[in-house]
């Protein structure tokens, strides 16, 4: 068993896997975690799956935020839902820590080519090459997938924010963002701050003008997945997280389902196990999270495209918008009874 890519959705495989007693190699091209941007906001609960139970931790779990205020040009909307700001970087470790039990996790170690099945220069040939490498994926190449669509996103750290700290804010305003939306998460100490746009040139000419305003530190960028999730397993290969495109993509919300997914595939993938790989058929692992949240995810890609491409009245938007909030709110009180 090899995992290429050491983000959450690796390390989570690697995580679940360990816990069912399978063995693997993990491999990671950086030195160290979390090299790659993110908000570090987690829905807690996505698709009924609850974080907590899956992580099994507390580390690097800053605080939990029950509500988010979207800013538009029209008003101010309040969602309720809970989000939980972590630190990315802890919640990378704390993940490796725990898969470290049954796996060997090998940092600063690039997978170039795939060849019949070898991983190179490595010369590892495993029974089965779980596909954890992001939105460039060599997996997903060598299983002769398409790449992935992406928007961008870039994050900093600011200090100096003049929003209430017990909220998310999300910022929808063509003035700030085209085809995208700007976010304030606070942590415990820090904000977490930046901008996604589904366009590259737009986000280029937006991000200058929001990161001399923003004042925030340490900005860094990357891509997004804002594609639907399809054809995830061929030959000895199945794909998980952003090489996937599992990723809610209205919200650009990738680390539960990429959890999710990897839950899944240890799942799949300890039956294989117990018959010491004999017959390798890795559909039970598609239909697996078809099932869980391929209608969901899929329906979250038609509503961002119908968002930004289609609607480009921001006052539709709004009202929209005004109606997904009511919408989640009652869904969230409703299943956390709260
Ligand atoms: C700016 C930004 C903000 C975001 N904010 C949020 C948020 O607040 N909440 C949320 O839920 N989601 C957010 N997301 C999305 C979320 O971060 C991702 O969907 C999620 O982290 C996916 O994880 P992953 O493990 O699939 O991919 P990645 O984190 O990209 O991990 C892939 C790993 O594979 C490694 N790798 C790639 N190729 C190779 C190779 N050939 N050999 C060895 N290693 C390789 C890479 O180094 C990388 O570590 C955000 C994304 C961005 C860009």
């Amino acid at each position: 068993m090899a995992i290429i890519g050491g983000g959450i959705a690796g390390l989570s495989a690697g995580k679940f896997l360990a816990e069912r007693g399978v063995s693997f190699i993990l491999l990671e091209e950086h030195r160290e975690f979390f090299k790659k941007a993110c908000g570090e906001g987690i829905i807690r609960n996505t698709v009924g799956y609850e974080f907590h139970d899956l992580y099994g931790s507390k580390r690097g779990i800053e605080r939990e935020i029950w509500e988010t205020i979207i800013h538009t040009k029209y008003g101010e909307l309040s969602i309720e839902m809970p989000v939980l700001m972590t630190s990315k970087r802890e919640v990378e470790a704390e993940l490796a820590r725990q898969a470290a039990a049954q796996g060997e996790i090998r940092m600063g170690e690039r997978v170039e080519k795939i060849v019949d099945g070898v991983l190179l220069p490595q010369e590892i040939k495993p029974k089965i090459i779980i596909g954890a490498d992001g939105c460039f994926s060599l997996v997903r190449r060598y299983m002769g997938e398409r790449q992935v669509r992406c928007g961008i996103a870039a994050e900093a750290y600011a200090t100096e924010v003049d929003m209430d700290p017990d909220r998310c804010h999300v910022v929808l305003k063509n003035e700030v963002v085209r085809y995208g939306y700007a976010w304030y998460f606070p942590k415990r100490e820090v904000w977490n701050i930046g901008i996604g746009c589904s366009k590259k040139r737009t986000f280029r000419e937006t991000f200058s003008r929001f990161r001399e305003k923003s004042k925030g530190e340490g900005w860094r960028g990357a891509p997004v997945p804002i594609d639907k999730p399809g054809r995830s397993y061929r030959k000895n290969a199945i794909l998980v997280g952003d090489a996937a495109a599992h990723v809610v993509a209205n919200v650009g919300e990738g680390i539960m389902p990429s959890m999710i997914g990897a839950y899944i595939a240890a799942e799949v993938i300890e039956r294989l196990a117990r018959k010491d790989f004999r017959e390798v058929d890795l559909s039970p692992y598609e239909r697996g999270w078809k099932n869980t949240f391929g209608k969901y995810l899929r329906r979250t890609y038609y509503t961002s495209r119908i968002f930004y491409d289609v609607i480009k009245s921001e006052y539709v938007r709004h009202k929209l918008l005004a109606k997904m909030c009511r919408d989640t709110t009652e869904y969230y009180r409703k299943i956390l009874k709260r």
